[in-house]
């Protein structure tokens, strides 16, 4: 078997560069230096491992194009939204660090002259495991909470983006002690070699059935688990809603990356009396939609990531048109990896597409009839990532309440303001990551009690 893992271009099929695959057997060797290296980094006050982390910021805005660059050549995704993944990630990059530092101070609580100290200790070696479809920014969200917590990190990245992962691990090399960081190559074998170690957290950000697989594996040793896992993200139409906007939004948000999005919309719930509108303003935003290949400044969506994803869609399509959808648009007779924005309508839940994540450019609709029908719809899965509801704003945020998922948008995306946490409900996610909270899961609470003075 090859050793090496060749970085596939999804527009020309062929290879950009190569890694090598890291042999399972060396991974337990690297859990020991990483936990050897982990216990002075730990020493450290936060606030020194804060200002040393803040140095990544100089050197993600130093290499911002040719990152950008990998990004979309690993990928496919437009150059464009590429330079936006690493500008967002060394913008952030303080107030983020700020913000950990905060929620990871001791707090202090008194009762009846005793008084308790919670501190928030390091936990130990933490893995950092990472999908292909931000190959920088998830991964940084992770691995800079755990570092800044006093962790030491093992990071395996997709196996479809190992140079942008391995780009990512090199900047944080140049910044830190030896052995601090590890990344390690590979498929699921190295995935399930890392998750077998007696290690202390296990963040992992992927499919829903690889996140039921990590937990499975995580309950050898008890470790920790943060899953952040697929969604199904329903959008609510209402009769109030403004018809021009949702529609607009609808157009971003289905086919932004191809659809290779956590929180795409997957499925959308339209008002009877306002379908034939909506659907009219849809089709006429998404042939303004410009596919090619991402390295055009024109593009705006490029290939999607390789063949099986897009044989996945696919045959949720003619599923769905065996079933009785509608095509309102058809994107599929693409050449290579390519696939066109897609529109289907008569949606209903006897299809796979109503069901399972597609992560694709496909705009799926159902007609409902009240606001019953359509919450009974939209919570109709095992998912529950994010959500969105259009409408007049107290109507919209009423029927919102009612929806079964971590994240909803209400006249807007689902994405919640700085200080929230990126949350799942139901099998979208186990544990979540920013916030206060979030931050907090990346360490080992203890509480030191003492007697106050009388
Ligand atoms: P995936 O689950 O196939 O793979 C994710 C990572 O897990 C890869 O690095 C892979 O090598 C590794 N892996 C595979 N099997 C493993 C195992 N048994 N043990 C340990 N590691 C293993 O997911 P993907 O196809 O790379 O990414 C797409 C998925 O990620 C979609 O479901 C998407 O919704 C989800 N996602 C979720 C979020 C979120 O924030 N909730 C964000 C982005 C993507």
């Amino acid at each position: 078997m090859s050793n090496t893992l060749n970085s596939i271009n999804p527009v020309t099929n062929q290879s950009i560069g190569s890694v090598d695959i890291t042999p399972c057997e060396h991974i337990a060797n690297t859990v020991t230096r990483a936990r050897n290296a982990q216990q002075s980094w730990a020493n450290l006050s936060i606030s020194a491992r804060i200002t040393q982390l803040k140095k990544l910021s100089n050197h993600l805005s130093e290499k911002q194009e040719q990152l950008a660059q990998l990004i979309t050549q690993e990928m496919g995704k437009p150059i464009k939204e590429s330079r936006q993944e690493i500008l967002l990630c060394h913008t952030n990059l303080t107030g983020y660090l700020d913000e950990i530092e905060q929620a990871l101070t001791p707090q202090v609580k008194n009762n009846n002259n005793t008084e308790s100290v919670m501190y928030y200790d390091p936990l130990g070696v933490c893995a950092v495991i990472t999908p292909w479809n931000f190959p920088f920014s998830l991964p940084h969200g992770l691995i800079i909470a755990a570092l800044a917590a006093g962790n030491a990190v093992i990071f395996k990245p997709s196996e479809e983006t190992p140079l942008s992962g391995q780009a990512y691990a090199d900047l944080l090399h140049q910044i830190l002690p030896p052995d601090l960081v590890h990344i390690i190559h590979g498929s699921d074998d190295q995935g399930k070699a890392l998750v077998a170690q007696p290690i202390d957290l296990i963040a992992f950000i992927g499919s829903q059935q690889t996140g039921k697989k990590i937990m499975a594996a995580a309950s050898e040793h008890l470790t920790r688990i943060i899953l952040e896992l697929g969604g199904k993200d329903p959008m609510i139409v209402l009769e109030d809603a403004n018809i021009e906007k949702a529609a607009c939004y609808a157009t971003e948000n289905s086919f932004r990356n191809a659809g290779q999005v956590c929180i795409s919309t997957e499925r959308i719930y339209v008002h009877e009396k306002v379908i034939p509108q909506f659907i009219e303003t849809l089709v006429r935003e998404t042939n303004k939609i410009q596919l090619g290949n991402g390295m055009d400044e024109a593009t705006d969506i490029g290939p999607m990531v390789n063949q099986t994803q897009k044989n996945h869609v696919l045959s949720q399509i003619e599923d769905a048109k065996n079933k009785g959808a509608t095509i309102v648009l058809d994107g599929s007779n693409q050449e290579n990896n390519f696939m066109a924005p897609t529109i289907l309508s008569n949606i209903d839940h006897d299809m796979r597409i109503a069901k399972e994540e597609t992560f694709g450019p496909v705009a799926c609709i159902t007609s409902i009839s009240d606001d019953d029908e359509a919450v009974a719809l939209a919570n109709d899965t095992t998912l529950g990532l994010g959500a969105v509801v259009f409408g007049q704003d107290d109507h919209a945020k009423t029927v919102a309440r009612h929806l079964t998922a971590g994240m909803i948008g209400v006249n807007q995306g689902c994405r919640g303001v700085k200080g929230t946490p990126w949350i799942g409900a139901k099998q979208s996610g186990y544990g979540y990551y920013h916030s206060t909270e979030g931050h907090r899961q990346f360490t080992q609470i203890r509480v030191i009690t003492t007697r106050s003075v009388a």
